[in-house]
């Protein structure tokens, strides 16, 4: 496929690759000031009924709705590969996702200032929220909502927090995650209705937004330093679009850095040991790869907790030095692994590090763009998180075994019952931890020299080409990042227009 120079099909103002969380919502925006938007989308339109069904989340797995990437083996978790399922479709990984839609916090758009300037602080990022939560003439309001019909399960853990001492939250969106309460969701009427329903589809219905399905860019095609356009591979032939005004990556995490290194933008000396011309040095493509770790607590019980969306969560800090909450808690039906033979009935406290120290890598394998990217998670290799997710373990241990869930006859069963030791926990923890498929940071924003885009989302040493998705976030939100990365988008918009219009 390499080196295969396929004829220019068409030609758009702007060409928007990805067609995810940020790309939905971009393109929309786009078209919707008027310009010619060619969206390109490595994945097909996927099964709508399948998309629309919020219990179907899980089934995507392995099938070509699913870049199905693996890490390398990762020591700290006892040597093993980390699975990375993204959305390979229509919507991208916002179609396949848990549906969970909650604000970024107050305190992470803080830390985004400190690195990227005051216009990426907490104010400016929930104008961009409301906004984009509104409905507009055209298009309908995103508007997540708590789930409509919650069960006694969800009481039972809401109390189980209270009887700890957490705060009742109605809800999170004025960023502040502390205490216990209700998340919304990216669901209506029983069905999944997220970026890709609300943006995407009524941007293709008009005639300034053409999709491109089943194409995979392989490369940005470059005119000494300035982006032209992609080149792509359609399944039988390879195709080039033309970006008359700029090229915008909305690949995600893990595949916007890879796009990037494939087109010649990354560490000269490595990008030469695997045959690929630099267009530009950027020694942190693809560095910074950060992502929530999941671990918890399973219960043998009466009955199980019916299938359904984190519809509670409950946010702390894991311990008094600790500034802001780097612990979610949830309730889920799912056993946590297979390392005990719970069955359905059953319950998890799940707990998850969202503010993780330990940064791990994407890599190229070859300069053959249709090789997997090369991931190592650096799971648990900064201590502090190990040590966070030890006391995320006795904190769900505490909230299962509380008064609230005695009607269900709970018995531990993993890690098991009887007292556990720090060490005793740190071994369980390495054990059965997992990421949260929420891949951030590989592309890093930043006013410094060394940081991929600048905070207006351009790829230094190159004009024409911007990031703009989850591999930006210059550091991680401490929440899912389909909320933060659709406002992203929309914030994304909002520069590229000022841009286009000469106000910059
Ligand atoms: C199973 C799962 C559950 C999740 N649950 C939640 C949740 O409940 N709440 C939450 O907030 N977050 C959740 N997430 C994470 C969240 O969905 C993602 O972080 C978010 O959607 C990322 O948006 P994005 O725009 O960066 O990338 P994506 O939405 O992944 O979009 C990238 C798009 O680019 C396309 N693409 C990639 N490479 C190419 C190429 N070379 N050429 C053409 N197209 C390409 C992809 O096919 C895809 O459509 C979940 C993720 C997964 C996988």
């Amino acid at each position: 496929v390499n080196g295969v120079a396929g004829r220019y099909e068409q030609a758009y103002e702007y060409v928007v690759v990805g067609s995810g969380s940020a790309g939905s919502v971009l393109a929309h925006r786009l078209g919707r000031a008027g310009y010619s938007v060619g969206v390109v989308e490595a994945g097909s339109r996927g099964e709508p009924g399948l998309v629309a069904d919020p219990l179907a989340y899980g089934r995507f797995r392995g099938t070509p709705c699913d870049w199905d990437y693996r890490s390398l083996p990762q020591a700290e978790t006892g040597g093993r590969v980390h699975a990375f399922p993204r959305g390979k479709l229509w919507g991208g990984s916002a179609s396949v996702n848990g549906m969970v839609y909650l604000r970024g916090a107050r305190m992470d758009f803080e830390a985004w200032a400190r690195e990227a300037g005051e216009e990426w602080g907490w104010e400016p990022a929930l104008r961009a929220f409301e906004e984009l939560e509104r409905g507009e003439p055209g298009r309908r309001a995103l508007e997540p909502e708590p789930l409509a019909a919650p069960s006694g399960w969800h009481e039972a853990f809401l109390a189980a927090c209270a009887q700890r001492g957490f705060m009742a939250r109605h809800t999170f969106d004025d960023g502040h995650l502390d205490g216990a309460g209700w998340t919304r969701l990216t669901l209506r009427s029983g069905r999944r209705r997220g970026a890709h329903e609300v943006f995407l589809l009524p941007a293709l219905a008009t005639p300034q937004v053409e999709m491109h399905g089943g194409c995979q860019v392989l490369r940005v095609l470059f005119d000494g330093q300035r982006a032209r356009g992609v080149e792509c591979w359609d399944g039988d032939r390879a195709v080039r679009f033309t970006a008359e005004r700029e090229v915008i990556l909305c690949c995600g995490a893990l595949n916007s850095p890879h796009l990037l290194l494939l087109s010649g933008i990354g560490e000269p000396d490595e990008l030469s040991r695997l045959g690929v011309k630099t267009v530009a040095a950027a020694p942190e493509v693809g560095a910074n790869l950060s992502d929530h770790l999941v671990t918890g607590v399973v219960w043998a019980a009466d009955q199980g907790v019916p299938a359904g969306p984190t519809a509670v969560v409950a946010f702390a800090p894991s311990a008094g030095h600790v500034t802001g909450s780097d612990l979610q808690l949830w309730l889920n039906r799912r056993r946590h692994s297979a390392r005990s033979d719970v069955g359905d009935d059953s319950f998890t406290i799940l707990c998850a590090l969202v503010r993780p120290a330990s940064r791990g890598t994407v890599r190229l394998a070859d300069g053959d763009a249709r090789r997997p990217p090369v991931i190592r998670t650096g799971y648990l290799t900064d201590k502090a998180d190990l040590d966070a997710l030890v006391q995320g373990v006795r904190l769900a241990r505490e909230l299962g075994g509380a008064e609230s869930f005695r009607w269900a006859h709970p018995v531990e069963a993993e890690p098991g019952p009887g007292p556990a030791g720090d060490d005793e926990l740190a071994t369980f923890v390495r054990t059965s931890v997992s990421g949260q498929h929420h891949p951030m940071g590989t592309c890093r924003m930043g006013g410094d020299d060394r940081s991929v885009v600048d905070p207006r989302l351009r790829v230094r040493g190159v004009e024409g080409l911007r990031v703009a998705d989850a591999s930006v976030f210059p550091t991680p939100v401490a929440t899912g990042p389909d909320a933060t990365t659709q406002m992203l988008g929309w914030r994304a918009a909002d520069l590229i227009l000022q841009d286009a219009a000469g106000h910059h």
